[in-house]
């Protein structure tokens, strides 16, 4: 038992906002994303500042007290709460301040992507990270990040010059080349496992208008569909980012009502330049293809791209994921694939294809702690409903697909895209030959595993 006394201090200490089980707060405050998750935290201390974090992570070690480190409260597995414990959330730790002439960013570790977009595109600029704008930078970030611009710019880690870290022992560091080069390795892909990030310092890249949208057919086209995009994918300029998704027309606006809950292929294209360029670029694919559905692709600012999903993946509802790292597509897979997305058990769920070659390719295996450098695409499977009675077959269908197709896949997965029951071994393949020294470095910066709420690399 807490002394009610230490629990006074510390709320005192704080300058931004401490909720407990009693305050009205505390419902909306431990909410997370994935509404499957239901943790109840004994305390959340929303920081303001690092001096904050700084008595938050004292505060938390001193009593013995399980900490979990939120961000935009994305995680699929709800890794950033913790049931009993303390949850550090970062989320009032907003801002962003752009060097146009540096082309950098110093970011927040409380902002959301679309935080940071729509800070950077007043400058014709922007950071690679995901597809969604309400997801934080911060989780995205520490386990690799990938999006639309990763052919041509890397993983999110791959735009990173520096963080600034409070360690378990409550002490402040920075993390760059030059500083602490060790950590810094580590935080490029190694999740919340070495400390907590106060912000981050990242280099720009010119995006501005993009010519970008979803182009979606019958799914009864998808094995001709995967085939011809696994063949274009490898000669595509890298300026297109382009993702496949097997999924199902919801039945809402803005939708034609004549596709309502019908199963498509979708291929979801972002051209970072004009649209002449665009259409030129995807013209040797899609000349090749059946008439589609649907295409509306389109010219757009990026945010507004980053943000085409929001509104059909709203807070709340139940997810389950499973992720795979995968090096080639062959017809074996395709037809695994096509077997089990015909069984979708509701209209949101999803199997996507992100590319992650090109510039990702180019940084060795062991730059960052990111191994996973040779793979085509990350792969995510998602069973997502609203109705919580659905978390079952939600779960069931992904659990399958997911064994259906692992056997065509590599061992390892991006840990963004695993629960939290998928247990070491796969930690250990998605981090391969990288995995000694991480545990090492844990051993170094966290020796206590004081962070340990994550997908945890064991000092
Ligand atoms: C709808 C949706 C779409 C997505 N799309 C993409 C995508 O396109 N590309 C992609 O790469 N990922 C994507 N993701 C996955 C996403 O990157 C992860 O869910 C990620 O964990 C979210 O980060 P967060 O800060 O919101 O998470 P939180 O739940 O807040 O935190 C998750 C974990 O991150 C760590 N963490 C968070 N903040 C800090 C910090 N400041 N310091 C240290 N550790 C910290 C902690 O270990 C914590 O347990 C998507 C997720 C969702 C739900």
């Amino acid at each position: 038992m807490l002394d009610a006394s230490r629990i006074a201090g510390f709320k005192a200490s704080l300058r931004g906002q401490f909720i407990e089980p009693q305050d009205p707060s505390y419902e909306e405050a431990r909410a997370l994303y994935n509404g499957m998750i239901d943790k109840r935290p004994l305390m959340i201390a929303r920081c303001a500042d690092v001096a904050d974090v700084i008595g938050a992570v004292n505060f938390g070690r001193e009593n013995n007290l399980l900490i979990a480190i939120r961000g935009g409260g994305h995680n699929g597995p709800g890794l950033g709460s913790c049931a009993g414990g303390l949850v550090i959330d970062l989320s009032p730790m907003k801002g962003v301040r752009v060097d146009p002439d540096a082309r950098t960013a110093r970011v927040g570790a409380g902002c959301t992507q679309g935080d940071v977009d729509h800070a950077t595109h007043a400058f014709g600029l922007a950071v690679p990270a995901g597809i969604i704008s309400t997801t934080g930078i911060a989780g995205l970030t520490l386990s690799g990040g990938h999006g639309y611009l990763s052919r041509k710019y890397g993983l999110t880690i791959d735009s990173l010059i520096e963080a600034d870290v409070v360690l378990a022992d409550g002490s402040f560091v920075t993390a760059s080349k030059e500083k602490n080069p060790d950590l810094f390795w580590a935080l490029r892909g190694g999740g919340g496992n070495f400390g907590v990030v106060t912000s981050f310092l990242f280099q720009l890249h010119p995006v501005s208008m993009v010519f970008a949208g979803p182009i979606a057919w019958d799914q009864k086209h998808a094995r001709t569909i995967m085939q011809l995009y696994r063949d274009f994918l490898p000669g595509a300029p890298e300026e297109l980012g382009i993702f496949l998704g097997l999924k199902t027309i919801l039945s809402s606006a803005p939708f034609p009502e004549e596709f309502w809950g019908k199963r498509m292929c979708l291929l979801m294209s972002c051209y970072n330049g004009s649209e002449e360029k665009g259409r030129a670029s995807l013209a040797p694919l899609l000349d090749a293809l059946p008439a589609p559905w649907l295409n509306w692709m389109g010219t757009m600012p990026y945010p507004a791209l980053q943000s085409m999903f929001d509104g059909l993946y709203p807070k709340g509802m139940q997810w389950y994921w499973r992720g795979d790292f995968v090096k080639t597509l062959s017809d074996a897979a395709i037809d695994a694939h096509l077997e089990q997305a015909a069984k979708t058990p509701s209209e949101l769920s999803l199997m996507h294809l992100y590319p992650i070659d090109g510039a990702v390719h180019r940084m060795g295996k062991d730059e960052t702690a990111w191994n996973c450098r040779d793979a085509t695409w990350s792969m995510v499977i998602a069973g997502i409903d609203p109705n919580p009675q659905k978390a079952g077959p939600v779960t069931r269908w992904t659990k399958d697909y997911w064994e259906a197709v692992h056997p065509f896949d590599l061992g390892g997965a991006y840990p963004n895209f695993m629960m939290d029951d998928e247990g070491d071994t796969r930690l250990k393949a998605t981090y391969g030959d990288n995995y000694k020294r991480l545990a090492a470095l844990k051993k170094k910066y966290d020796p206590a595993n004081l962070f340990r709420v994550n997908q945890n690399i064991k000092p």
